[in-house]
């Protein structure tokens, strides 16, 4: 028995055969796949990795042959984004219902023949390009999968160092946990782990003789457990009983309906704030998206995203949900989320200050920016607008007609987009207030129970002295969100929950009692809610 010390980064205890992960190469079979959302995922971290492979390789070049000769990875980089080539690919997907690999090698060959017949001797020459990047994506598919090496056994596995779209791609039902030497806490890896529910560690260096052994990964006490002698295991094996059967509960549940004993149906959706959650969407089984915090990708950027920027996320969130309902939400800076390009005056109380909605109803520039990449977005599934932090009916009837003013220049201009859900957030008491008169004005509604709290009780949700007060339960809160309820039900609109509160299971059955129709809560919690609202009356 032998043991090795490492960092958690990722809770919980697995045990059985150690898998030392090696990305070989394989030959590409075709076979079915079921979910179709999840290769779809595949292929689009694959894609990803494929493009970043090739941003390194263009570096290094750069250094080798200089920055003429390296030219050709920015082209082949820009070339993996082709939309033609890529809708080709998820298309495939999609309707033959075959895997990433197959996919991706069919569409390569077909657009391999497409331009090697061409005259032009430029294009002609990209049909090798084409090949090129077309192998490259199916390297990083199966240097994910590995399925076929890690055999029909669960395994921890254990690698020098996984990368998220790795990670992702693994056959959750066959990976106990994973170790690695490199990485970090923070790492998207780490927090994949996290999402995922795998126990994980870093800084354990592998070994390959360890192929095939038993072994321990306990992710709590940050250890790493090769050949463990008997009475340690007997010890282990109680630990991990205890856990999995809490886990087994939950994932029992998965392709359940989210429906009460008395037969009250209640859409189950996720808030994500980044491509990157949707593993987990997807992992959880939502059955939306009821809100996307669409600011981080500003926070993540160093300058105002473009439109293009913008709907290349958007367009892939709404590919990767296959028609299911996507509510994106409106920039909402200001207060704690702050962007230095915006270049915002310091504010006394910046939690009432010039933030979210107001921003983009004095910025119409920016605010139409996002619109027009939401509304070209709009034709890859089903998506909705919110907007947040609204106090009144004017400034609905100002984004409406800036709406308009959008969609007339994409119609000049021959863009095509489709009809979209608009709704607002019930965030701030005037709303609440006054939401029999908002509910005449849009599509839907959803309470964002963490503003509504801070400006009910006059508490700001960032000051840690407040903390022991700062009551999500307040009778105030949970009136005012009964009374949104009824307001909208009046005016025929439905109505969701997207804050915190809407995973608080100790509220699941007085929010459906309120009548809500729809929960949105954050990725992991989806089946503990689902839970909840199926053991409701
Ligand atoms: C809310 O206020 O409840 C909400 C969902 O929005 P955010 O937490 O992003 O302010
Ligand atoms: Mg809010």
């Amino acid at each position: 028995m032998e043991r090795f010390a490492g960092k958690s980064m990722s809770d919980g205890i697995a045990i059985g055969k150690i898998f030392v992960y090696a990305k070989d190469e394989q030959v590409v079979k075709c076979t079915k796949v079921e979910d179709v959302s999840k290769e779809s995922i595949r292929y689009e971290s694959a894609k990803e990795r494929a493009i970043a492979e090739l941003h390194h390789l263009y570096e290094v070049a750069c250094k080798e042959v200089g920055e003429e000769n390296a030219q050709i990875f920015n082209v082949q980089a820009m070339m993996l984004e082709d939309d033609d080539y890529n809708k080709a690919i998820l298309n495939s997907i999609q309707s033959e219902l075959v895997n990433a690999e197959y996919a991706v090698a069919k569409t390569g060959d077909s657009f391999f023949a497409m331009f090697a017949q061409m005259e032009d001797e430029y294009f002609n020459a990209r049909s090798i390009d084409v090949k090129d990047i077309s192998e490259r994506i199916i390297k990083c598919l199966q240097g994910h999968i590995a399925g076929s090496q890690i055999g029909d056994e669960p395994v921890i596995i254990v690698a020098k160092e996984l990368v998220p779209s790795e990670v992702v791609q693994f056959d959750k039902e066959k990976l106990l946990g994973f170790a690695m030497e490199l990485g970090s806490s923070n790492s998207h890896t780490a927090i994949l782990a996290r999402m995922m529910n795998v126990p994980a560690l870093i800084h354990i260096k592998s070994d390959p003789a360890w192929n095939g052994k038993l072994a321990i990964l306990d992710a709590t006490e940050g250890v790493l457990i090769i050949d463990p002698s008997e009475k340690v295991l007997a010890e282990y094996r109680k630990k991990y009983e205890k856990k999995l059967e809490q886990r087994e509960l939950l994932r029992q549940l998965k392709g359940k309906e989210n429906v009460t004993l008395s037969g009250r149906q209640i859409r189950l959706y996720a808030n994500i704030g980044n491509v990157k959650d949707l593993a987990s969407v997807i992992q959880n089984d939502a059955g939306g998206i009821g809100l996307f915090r669409s600011e981080f990708l500003y926070l993540e950027s160093d300058h105002y995203p473009t439109e293009e920027e913008q709907l290349a996320v958007y367009k892939q969130v709404l590919s990767v949900m296959t028609g299911k309902r996507v509510i994106i939400r409106t920039l909402d800076i200001g207060a704690d989320k702050q962007v230095d390009y915006f270049k915002l005056d310091k504010e006394e109380n910046p939690t009432m200050g010039y933030r979210a909605i107001r921003i983009c109803l004095d910025r119409p520039d920016v605010f139409k920016t996002q619109l027009r990449a939401l509304y070209r977005a709009s034709v890859y599934g089903t998506l909705s607008i919110m907007y947040p932090m609204i106090i009144s009916v004017e400034e609905v009837r100002k984004i409406k007609e800036i709406n308009e003013e959008v969609k007339k220049e994409l119609k000049e201009k021959g863009i095509p987009y489709r009809q979209v859900e608009h709704g607002i957030m019930i965030e701030t008491p005037a709303a609440a207030v006054i939401s029999d008169l908002l509910a005449k004005e849009v599509d839907f509604f959803s309470i964002g129970t963490n503003d509504l709290t801070q400006y009910t009780l006059a508490i700001d949700r960032q000051n840690a002295k407040l903390e022991a007060i700062n009551d999500s339960h307040h009778e105030a809160v949970l009136r005012l969100i009964k009374m949104t309820i009824e307001n909208a039900h009046k005016e025929g609109i439905w109505v969701g929950i997207c804050g915190e509160l809407g995973a608080d299971v100790t509220l699941t059955e007085r929010f459906i009692e309120m009548g809500i129709d729809e929960l949105s809560v954050a990725p992991a919690s989806i089946l503990s809610v689902r839970k909840a609202i199926r053991e409701c009356r």
